[in-house]
């Protein structure tokens, strides 16, 4: 609201008291108004929108990202979401803080590692089920944090009921069991619709503020689905002809789902589904089916583009060597297809899309394949990553 400063926003969207307060020194000469942050709380949301000077330039269209790795307490936009389900659990009853309760969540990591850092904050524990193929990064920063991973069957792109149905069952074990303090919460990032409304409420309307209204199009990866269903939730009815597109890396279903209304080609649909899948190295996004947070959104998907593993590694090493930019996986599917949707775009257009996490949540996995850029320069020009 005009005249109110940003720390309001801020408070609606925690809905916790004082999540940042101003101090002000006692000279009245002085003008400047310092932020203070209470808690880890207080470092999620109002990330910066950051602008690709080398992406931009070679686009001839301006791209931006909005810096959601800047989230302080586990560094992606899970942040928000763990959160909103936090709150949203505790105003329902679900959970009490210091009774011993304990959240449980089926995650390839960002969601994971926002929920035990929230709830060590609240006064939670947390339970994650990963599954074992996830980069050993993430499941080493959970257990520095204080919760309890355990590690199921490696999930390819279609079979992520495994750590999410683990994680459920947990969740009612624990309440079942009488010698457990508390309850179990399963917190059900993909069906709990805390989730979208968490990008609904705070980083839709940040981006609504930041651009000003002027944005032709904004492009994001699908995990959950609750970041794309938000914003554009959020910004479709704000904003007249925004494009609104979804970046689907190579083995997810969502692309068809987006462009043909199926998940699968016939053939795959006829029992090969398996065989023709393509996994992937992308964590975090991609999936084959329609969750309950995709779902709110989806009808205000415009369009998709697929990204491949090759492609999302081609354009993560021209970040580091062009932007001194060093991005997760996802960040850089969501920027192979913002660059494609801008070349598609008027001179001058400008679209935004979304840094989810910092490449040292993938040095195992992602960047291990990348490679090094050693000092060298990358050969590769826009065209060759997009071709
Ligand atoms: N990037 C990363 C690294 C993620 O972990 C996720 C969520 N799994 C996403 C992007 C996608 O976000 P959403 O779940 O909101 O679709």
């Amino acid at each position: 609201l005009p005249g109110q400063p940003d720390y309001v926003r801020l408070e609606d969207h925690t809905r916790r008291k004082s999540t940042l307060v101003t101090s002000r020194d006692n000279d009245p000469q002085r003008t400047t108004q310092h932020e203070i942050a209470v808690g880890v709380e207080g470092l999620i949301g109002n990330t910066p929108l950051i602008k690709l000077k080398s992406l931009s330039e070679a686009t001839g269209r301006e791209i931006l990202a909005k810096a959601e790795l800047l989230n302080g307490a586990g560094n992606s936009p899970k942040d928000r979401v763990a959160l909103s389900m936090i709150n949203h659990a505790e105003e329902e009853g679900l959970i009490k803080p210091d009774r011993g309760d304990t959240v449980y969540e089926g995650t390839v990591g960002s969601t994971g590692i926002s929920l035990a850092a929230v709830c060590r904050a609240r006064g939670y524990k947390a339970h994650i089920c990963m599954p074992s193929d996830v980069s050993v990064e993430k499941s080493d920063l959970l257990l520095k944090l204080g919760a309890t991973v355990e590690r199921v069957k490696p999930a390819s792109i279609i079979d992520q009921d495994q750590f999410v149905n683990t994680a459920r069952r947990r969740a009612q074990e624990h309440t079942d069991d009488p010698n457990k303090p508390g309850r179990g919460f399963f917190a059900d990032q993909f069906e709990n619709t805390a989730n979208y409304l968490a990008h609904q409420n705070t980083t839709g309307p940040e981006i609504f503020e930041q651009t000003d209204v002027d944005l032709n199009a904004f492009v994001a990866g699908a995990g959950t689905g609750g970041t794309i269903s938000g914003v554009a939730l959020a910004l479709k009815p704000r904003i007249p002809g925004l494009k609104i597109i979804l970046a689907d890396p190579q083995g997810s279903g969502l692309f068809n789902k987006v462009k043909y209304g199926v998940m699968f080609s016939p053939t795959e649909a006829e029992g090969t589904r398996r065989r023709h899948q393509v996994d992937s190295v992308v964590e975090g996004i991609g999936i084959n089916r329609l969750t309950a947070n995709f779902g709110a959104g989806f009808e205000l998907i415009d369009d998709a583009v697929k990204v491949s593993d090759a492609q999302a590694m081609r354009m993560a090493r021209w970040l580091v060597e062009k932007e001194g930019l060093f991005v997760g996986a996802s960040s850089a599917v969501n920027l192979v297809a913002a660059a494609q949707v801008a070349k598609g775009m008027d001179r001058g257009a400008r679209i935004v899309t979304i840094i989810c996490d910092s490449g040292t949540r993938h040095l195992s996995k992602f960047w291990k394949e990348a490679g090094d850029i050693a000092g060298g320069d990358v050969e590769c020009s826009l065209e060759d990553i997009l071709s």
